[in-house]
């Protein structure tokens, strides 16, 4: 199934077998920078990793049955399905012992990776659904109101309403008091109706998840409708729409992401400036990969702020789990590191861990000249 909804973390996240562990298998299968062959390659390489790891590990036999049999199910849907996947990215979850099977398509590539745990490992999934907004849109005219939910590149329509408020005053009537007349009560059905739509985008709000909420509706009806809407959807207002109700749930869905794409950029550029800023001036925050490491290690980091895409290889303490670029033994413990594939993936993870916020910025950025990566500190030592 595709990847939606918070829901459907908590619900796996839900999912705990006694006498069995469950496998997480994550794989990159982004096409535009992979070739088939490529993709086959690493899913294969990743089993592989699986299965090493599992001959090492002290357990009951039939745990270990329950283990190999979901690799021989990964390894069986990878080998039939895999050149058929055409997202950026694949998760299964899978306890044989049990009978649990899920698989999820991914729209952001994950780091690949297999883990044997209690319960599925979801925070990959958490991550990905954090890089998206959820758009709550609603256009209307004086004949009908449309709201919709735009999550991750798709749009669905929530509700409409229909109500067709008449726009003409008729002709006729004594002097004029007659359209007089008309006219206050077509003003009054129209309030109404405005009312109503701000009372239903309110339910509807607090109902889902949103981030964001657009609107659109003639410039004419903004200063009578705004003011009806409530105070906590007007700090969420972030964008005008063009689209009216008569319009296409694809063209929404096209202006919509368009618009989302842009604010975006607008929020990111701000962090980076704000970085850069604070940076120039000796303040809380550091850049650099070795430097923002070293604070992450050592728990100072507030907000960690990174570049999509930026990847380098670098190693872990096995005891501490503490990140570095190069250094061969822990200076903390000693011990031997381990190398990782990843290592700014482990940093946004241990961020996460450590319940530091983790922005990621989309290159060209001025990041790029303060080595990519950067963070806001708590404090400094
Ligand atoms: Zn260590």
């Amino acid at each position: 199934m595709k990847l939606s909804s918070r829901e459907q973390i908590e619900n796996l996240s839900k999912f705990k077998s006694d006498s069995f562990l469950t496998t997480s298998f994550y794989l990159k299968t982004d096409k535009s920078s992979m070739t088939k062959k490529e993709i086959a390659l690493s899913s294969k390489n990743l089993l592989s990793s699986g299965r090493s790891q599992l001959e090492q590990m002290e357990m009951s036999k039939e745990k270990k049955e329950s283990i190999s049999r979901d690799l021989k199910r990964i390894n069986l849907f990878c080998s039939k399905r895999l050149s058929s996947q055409n997202l950026s990215g694949l998760a299964i979850f899978s306890c044989s012992g049990q009978d649990f099977w899920e698989l999820y398509n991914l729209p952001t590539s994950p780091q690949n990776r297999i883990i044997f745990d209690q319960n599925p490992y979801v925070r990959p999934l958490s991550a990905i659904l954090d890089q998206h907004k959820r758009i709550f849109a609603l256009t209307f005219d004086r004949r009908e109101a449309k709201w919709y939910d735009i999550f991750m590149g798709e749009i669905s329509l929530l509700e409409n309403l229909v109500e067709d408020v008449p726009s003409k005053v008729r002709e006729g009537g004594w002097e004029g008091y007659e359209s007089k007349r008309i006219e206050r009560h077509v003003a009054t059905h129209l309030h109404d109706y405005f009312k109503k739509i701000a009372q239903k985008t309110f339910e509807l709000f607090k109902k889902n998840h949103f981030d964001w909420f657009f609107l659109g509706c003639r410039e004419k009806y903004c200063s009578d409708f705004e003011p009806l809407l409530h105070p906590y959807l007007k700090t969420r207002l972030k964008a005008w729409l063009k689209a009216m109700p008569s319009d296409s749930a694809a063209k929404v869905l096209k202006e919509s992401l368009g618009l989302e794409k842009k604010l975006k950029k607008e929020k990111e550029d701000e962090i980076v400036h704000k970085l850069v800023s604070e940076l120039e001036k000796g303040g809380l925050a550091t850049s650099g990969l070795k430097r923002t490491l070293r604070s992450l290690n050592k728990g100072e980091v507030q907000t960690l702020i990174t570049t999509s895409y930026f990847s380098k290889p670098g190693r872990i303490c096995p005891k501490c789990n503490f990140l570095f670029v190069d250094e061969l033994r822990c200076p903390s413990c000693e011990r031997k590191t381990n190398p990782v594939v990843d290592v700014i993936d482990e940093a946004v993870e241990a961020a996460m861990d450590k319940n530091c916020q983790v922005r990621h910025v989309i290159p060209p950025s001025k990041l790029d000249r303060f080595g990519k990566i950067g963070a806001f500190l708590r404090y400094k030592t």
